[in-house]
């Protein structure tokens, strides 16, 4: 059974090109789908008024109270919007913040979605949604919430700022790093595991220096695409579960804590998967994965260290005894003395 694997593919169907957003109305027609509400955060209000004019005549109206954690209160408020325009599908323009909404409706009324991504986050790809009510997120799988249509216009992505470029980017080379020594990944997982983070590596210098230029931001996004579906696939491990422990008890950035832990998460499992870890060699043309990860980043003016992201010194405690007292599935088993010394050095950005 060494070989044995199970894969299930994703139901979502994918446009992705430059200008592809005015393929969104015929997209619309596909479904079926005759009065849409326009989802956006309130900075990508502009763009969300732009998009009634993508959908014509199957605009119904913008709803632009998307925030980060999808607090089931907007959700609430949305709705409302949803119920007094009788509106049949819901549009996403935006990151994960506004995509988290689109999936929150979806979960309670079926809508179909069309989503419009414009960050590499890459929620628009997985029937994952965290959800936050009273100050506490929760997250939960169900199909209902995965989008049907996702449409990449590079165009869309051109405005996000190198640094958030940057350090979204790196949130994405983390789906691809976990997917790579899943318990559950197979062949086809793997294959786009690499193919993402190559992408990645050699784009996203290239969007650094020239943040308007569409080859590189076209060869980000479409990696960008293939770690989204890597976390679609797969289970995540001490990486994604640590972060999502560290942001919940200290409130920190998503995309901050991501590129902040990955390095350090990695190290804790590198000696464990030798086969991801070769993969990971390849495609990002090095002998030294973890070096040349650190070595990228700080190319990147992004934060190397928790505390520069508002995690206390006494957090690194609370944090051991959270991640003990919830054991996560993960290739080297969590070992309270090990992962202590990892949280440190994230918190200080002292290098794996
Ligand atoms: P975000 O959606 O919160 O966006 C951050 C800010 O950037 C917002 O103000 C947004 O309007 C702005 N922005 C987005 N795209 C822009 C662009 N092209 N130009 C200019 N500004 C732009 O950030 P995110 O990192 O994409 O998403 C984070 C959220 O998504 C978190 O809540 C996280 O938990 C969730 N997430 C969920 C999944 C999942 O599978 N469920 C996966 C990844 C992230």
């Amino acid at each position: 059974m060494g070989d044995a694997f199970i894969y299930q593919g994703l139901p979502a169907r994918v446009l992705f090109g430059q200008g592809m957003s005015a393929k969104i109305a015929e997209e619309a027609d596909r479904l079926g789908l005759q009065s849409m509400l326009v989802l956006s955060t309130p900075e990508q209000a502009a763009l969300a008024t732009g998009a009634l004019g993508w959908l014509g005549s199957r605009a119904a109206g913008v709803f632009s109270g998307a925030t980060i954690h999808t607090p089931v209160e907007v959700t609430e408020r949305a709705l409302e919007r949803v119920g007094a325009l009788k509106v049949d599908g819901v549009l996403a323009v935006g990151g994960g913040s506004t995509i988290g909404l689109g999936k929150a409706l979806a979960l309670r009324t079926d809508l179909p979605q069309i989503v419009v991504p414009t960050t590499y986050a890459g929620s628009e790809m997985t029937p994952i949604l965290g959800e936050t009510r009273g100050g506490r997120k929760t997250t939960q799988r169900s199909t209902k919430v995965q989008p049907e249509v996702v449409v990449y216009d590079v165009d869309l992505t051109l405005s996000l700022p190198a640094r958030m470029s940057a350090l979204s980017a790196f949130n994405a080379v983390a789906h691809a790093v976990e997917a790579l020594y899943a318990h559950d990944s197979n062949p086809v997982v793997s294959l786009m595991a690499e193919e993402g983070v190559r992408a990645i590596v050699e784009s996203l210098p290239k969007v650094l220096r020239e943040p308007n230029g569409a080859a590189g931001r076209s060869e980000l996004l479409y990696g960008a695409w293939l770690c989204a579906c890597c976390l679609g696939s797969s289970s995540m491990g001490l990486h994604h579960k640590l972060c999502h422990t560290l942001g919940g008890l200290f409130d920190l950035p998503h995309a901050q804590t991501h590129a902040i832990v990955l390095p350090y998460a990695l190290g804790y499992n590198a000696a464990a998967v030798p086969e991801a870890m070769a993969r990971l060699a390849r495609a990002m043309r090095t002998d030294d994965v973890l070096n040349e990860l650190l070595h990228l980043e700080r190319n990147c003016d992004i934060p190397l260290a928790l505390r520069d992201i508002g995690m206390p010194r006494d957090g690194i405690e609370r944090a051991v005894d959270e991640a003990m007292a919830n054991p996560y599935g993960n290739p080297r088993p969590i070992e309270a003395t090990a992962l202590r010394q990892i949280i440190e050095r994230a918190w200080a950005g002292t290098g794996v």
